[in-house]
């Protein structure tokens, strides 16, 4: 008998009922990672805060020999104890103090799990990470967003008179780089008390100090930390957090059980191995960024100082959106955020030297009209 072979395209459909999902998911919006370019395509890539530099050839070294012992036909061990375990010699915690996720972001979704329902109170700067939005949207929470103080200063006296049951400072603060005051985040912890305080320091290496210590002497603070962006290895999917071990054995349950892969696991503790050659790297970044932030001034930018790997650039009053598509039509990605009290800025990643001049060459044609108005709107 013979099959009958549809002659037309099946008409196009939702992609799915409504109503199979929770309400709120359906009703969200998705979290819009920065652009990735695809294979084959040739863009220099100031968008999403990689580093330009590349990972320790220990990183690749020790994938191979895992590799070669066969390591993916078994399960992973589940608290990746490799990995822990060098994290725990570097940062001299106890290994009962250390979690590891698939990326920090892997262990924001726990944290916004495993402490908020719906109706909870969340509390984090405005600006801030925009992932913290989407994973309080799943859990139906309730959003306390409280807008930076002068200069970009993160708000922590505010942020503790909220009385959230979870408050997150970003430090350095995405997407202007800013650093929280360690004395500040210090208090912010003993008037939050038993409510838990995370300070993300995905950027921290790029900074003049850290708040690390807060985790160990405070059990309401959770400090995250990633390797994405001074190790050089967003593509491994490495985060680590540090909290009191009544934090990590709450986090456990709501982990995936074998969250890392056992080639990231060697690959995460032979890059925490070489801390030399992180430094280099976030030495070298850190320079970059200083001519980086004085060009964009002298261009005619508001560079607020950054702490971090990633500078933003603002002209205030005047939409970016022109301006990111117009870099990128000339090869150059950066993240404009369209609807972010920002939308006047870009956040630029700090590349190569070369990359920043490729930067530089396509720039000044695409703000100097704005420049321009904004000159003539001052002029009375
Ligand atoms: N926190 C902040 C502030 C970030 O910008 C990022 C990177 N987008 C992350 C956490 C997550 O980093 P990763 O999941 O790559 O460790």
């Amino acid at each position: 008998m013979a099959t009958s072979v549809p002659t037309k395209e099946p008409r196009k459909r939702e992609p799915h009922a409504p109503g199979k999902f929770r309400r709120v998911i359906e009703q969200m919006a998705p979290y819009v990672p920065g652009e990735q370019p695809k294979p084959g395509e040739r863009l220099i890539k100031l968008n999403t805060n990689e580093n330009p530099y590349p990972p320790s050839p220990r990183v690749g070294r020790a994938v191979a020999r895992a590799m070669a012992a066969g390591a993916l036909r078994l399960y992973p061990p589940p608290r990746a104890d490799e990995f822990v375990q060098a994290a725990a010699r570097l940062y001299d915690f106890p290994s009962s103090m250390i979690l590891a996720g698939n990326g920090s972001d892997e262990l924001l979704a726990m944290l916004f799990r495993a402490t908020l329902g719906r109706n909870d109170k969340v509390a984090y700067a405005l600006p801030t990470y925009s992932l913290y939005d989407t994973l309080a949207s799943i859990q139906e929470a309730r959003v306390t967003r409280v807008p930076l103080g002068a200069n970009f200063a993160l708000p922590l006296d505010k942020l503790g008179r909220q009385a959230a049951r979870l408050t997150i400072v970003c430090s350095p603060n995405s997407p202007c780089g800013t650093l929280a005051d360690h004395d500040a985040l210090d208090q912010l912890a003993r008037k939050l008390a038993d409510r838990l305080l995370v300070i993300d320091e995905a950027y921290v290496d790029f900074a003049q100090g850290n708040a690390l210590d807060l985790a160990r002497r405070h059990e309401n603070v959770v400090v995250l930390r990633t390797l994405s962006k001074s190790f050089s290895l967003a593509g491994m999917r490495l985060g680590l957090c540090f909290a009191h071990a009544g934090v990590i054995t709450e986090l456990q349950k709501v982990k995936d059980s074998y969250n890392l892969n056992r080639l990231a696991i060697v690959a995460g503790a032979a890059a925490i191995n070489d801390l030399d050659w992180m430094r280099r790297n976030a030495a070298r970044v850190v320079s970059t960024r200083a001519l980086t932030e004085n060009r964009l001034r002298s261009i005619g930018f508001e560079v607020p100082p950054s702490q971090a790997n990633f500078v933003l650039a603002r002209l205030a009053g005047k939409d970016m959106a022109l301006v990111a598509t117009g870099l990128r039509r000339r090869g150059v990605l950066v993240r404009h955020f369209p609807r972010s009290v920002f939308y006047d800025g870009l956040r630029i990643s700090i590349g190569t030297p070369a990359e920043m001049s490729a930067l530089f060459a396509a720039l000044p044609p695409l703000v100097k009209p704005l420049i321009g108005s904004c000159q003539k709107a001052a002029t009375p």
